[in-house]
């Protein structure tokens, strides 16, 4: 991929592109920002940018050159990962050694080392002086989501390039030019946290339309005159393995409030689940009157209190059912 055909990333691509074409690239770069950003991708994009003899500072993409940078079969471009959660010293010697001579074939050389959080003490002492001078033609690009996680000497020694999480309009356009269908974008895009990674495997997968079932089951448990929808509701996710993806079905039910909220208050243009708007104007689970704000702005603090909760680990069902009770019931005093 070359560095303009990565979405979302604006900022960090255009400092890049900026500092190829002017000569002025530092030589060792941490990308820093939420996974599925496309950061890894942007390494690639930057050896396009450095290597291609078709379109120098930019990258063709289809050159030969390119091709195998693409293809993970170029010399001059290595890519390191963890081996199991760690990134430990031979690795890390083997791109000291690499980055102590001049490119191979390129007019230069790109070591990427991905998730670079990982790496253990002796592994990220070994590579600080590397970091600081390596032989000219040689670029050094750490990639990581958690960079509070790295050695402040490896920090200091890196130009950051900060990557943000995608907005969910840049997310639906992703999943929509993969074929897939508008309202199943519009989920994956809400669930995914800002990562195509992730959306791209919850678009694959059958759990994109999980993530509906269970936050409709919510909002129908909320909306019922009985109490007992909402034991059983949060009844099934007594079992840990039933957990798995309700975090990422409880932000879709938040979104849905928010989106309902948004809609409530003539906002359309910040309605992501655009799919769904019918069933938001329609009273959107217990939150009964069309132009109640509050109960909707309540909703979604209640839904992500309870997120909030099982990340710091607390009883789940409880959570679960106190969320419900709290959304059902400032829907009644509304109403
Ligand atoms: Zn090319």
């Amino acid at each position: 991929m070359r560095l303009r055909d990565i979405a979302g990333q604006d900022q960090a691509t255009a400092l890049l592109s900026r500092a190829v074409a002017s000569g002025r690239l530092a030589h060792a770069l941490l990308f820093d920002g939420p996974d599925g950003a496309g950061k890894r991708s942007a390494a690639l994009g930057l050896a396009l940018a450095l290597s291609c003899p078709e379109q120098p500072n930019l990258g063709c993409g289809t050159c030969d050159v390119c091709r195998r940078i693409l293809a993970g079969q170029h010399p001059d471009v290595r890519v390191l990962v963890p081996g199991t959660n760690q990134i430990v010293l031979d690795q890390v010697k083997e791109i000291v050694a690499l980055a102590a001579s001049r490119p191979h074939e390129a007019p230069a050389r790109v070591l990427v080392i991905d998730q670079a959080d990982c790496l253990n003490p002796s592994a990220a002492n070994c590579l600080l002086k590397t970091l600081e001078e390596p032989v000219p033609g040689n670029t050094i690009v750490l990639v990581t989501a958690a960079p509070a996680r790295l050695l402040p000497t490896i920090r200091s020694r890196c130009q950051r390039v900060r990557f943000v999480g995608l907005p969910p309009a840049v997310l639906i356009e992703l999943a929509t030019r993969r074929g897939i269908d508008r309202a199943r974008a519009e989920t994956a895009a809400a669930a995914a946290g800002g990562s195509a990674a992730r959306l791209y495997e919850l678009c694959e997968s059958e759990v994109e339309s999980n993530l509906w079932t269970v936050a409709s089951r919510f909002r129908q448990a909320i909306a019922s005159s009985e109490m007992g929808p909402i034991f059983d509701a949060a009844a099934a996710f007594s079992d840990k393995e039933e957990r798995q993806d309700l975090s990422e079905a409880l932000v879709l039910l938040a979104r849905f409030y928010r989106d309902a909220l948004a809609l409530a208050a003539g906002a359309e243009d910040l309605v992501l689940l655009g799919s769904h708007s019918a069933e938001m104007a329609a009273p959107a689970g217990a939150c009964q009157r069309r132009h109640s704000l509050i109960p909707l702005r309540r909703a979604v603090n209640a839904v992500l209190d309870a997120r909030s909760g099982l990340a710091a680990n607390v009883n789940a069902v409880t959570a679960l059912e106190k969320m419900m009770m709290d959304i059902r019931s400032s829907a009644v005093e509304a109403s």
